[in-house]
């Protein structure tokens, strides 16, 4: 159960939308609680507080995680207001998992990069690209900077191959290139697809 790097390290789980990025930060938070580590999970809040919450997999797997605006709430619950760097060792988590990185914004790396500096697993899951198929926000750094990737594919919904794509569908058909990577109401579904079956209207 021991950590093959030492010391803090940060592990990256990417891939398309139900490649199991979820299932996997699961399984992995889930033998950390086993191994009577302390884990403390996270995820970007829809709504405007923190709360209690959970990270769930699309076939129904769950654990308890804390929701979160912004990477800074992270830090504040972690330590209070303090500067991370200055709290005893104790006051953190052993494991501290991370879903749905891509959402959050530029300061998630100076945090993740702090955490694992200072002796903590930190373990985040998010999307490698966005709809466009083009590196979605901090994750690409972040996978440059990880001890740790775990690239994972899902299954093409047009012809069964490895998906490595998210296809976003606008009322069933595929959406445009300049569409905003973030889309507030509107009719929208996604599907796993291969770089055949991915398409984006230009
Ligand atoms: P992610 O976090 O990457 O979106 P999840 O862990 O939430 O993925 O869900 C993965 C699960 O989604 C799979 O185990 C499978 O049960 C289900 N699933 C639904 N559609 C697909 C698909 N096209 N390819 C692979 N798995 C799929």
């Amino acid at each position: 159960l021991k950590s093959p790097y030492h010391g803090g390290h940060l592990e990256v789980i990417v891939g398309p939308m139900f490649s199991g990025k979820s299932e996997e930060l699961i399984r992995r938070v889930t033998r950390a609680v086993i191994a009577r580590q302390r884990v403390a999970v996270f995820k970007p809040a829809i709504d405007d507080r923190y709360h209690v919450a959970q990270v769930a997999s699309h076939a129904g797997r769950s654990t308890p995680a804390v929701a979160v605006r912004e990477a800074a709430e992270i830090r504040a619950h972690l330590l209070g207001e303090g500067p991370l760097l200055s709290a005893p060792d104790h006051t953190l988590p052993e494991v501290v998992g991370i879903d749905e990185a891509q959402f959050f914004g530029p300061d998630l790396g100076p945090l993740v990069l702090d955490l694992a500096g200072a002796g903590v697993r930190v373990i985040l899951a998010g999307l490698d690209l966005d709809f466009r198929a083009e590196p979605f926000g901090c994750i690409p750094d972040l996978l440059a900077r990880a001890e740790s990737v775990e690239k994972l594919t899902a299954i093409c919904t047009v012809c069964g191959a490895p998906a490595t794509r998210s296809q976003r569908l606008i009322g069933g058909r595929p959406a445009r290139f300049d569409d905003p990577v973030v889309l507030v109401g509107a009719e929208e579904a996604y599907e796993a697809r291969c770089r055949v079956h991915h398409t984006v209207l230009r």
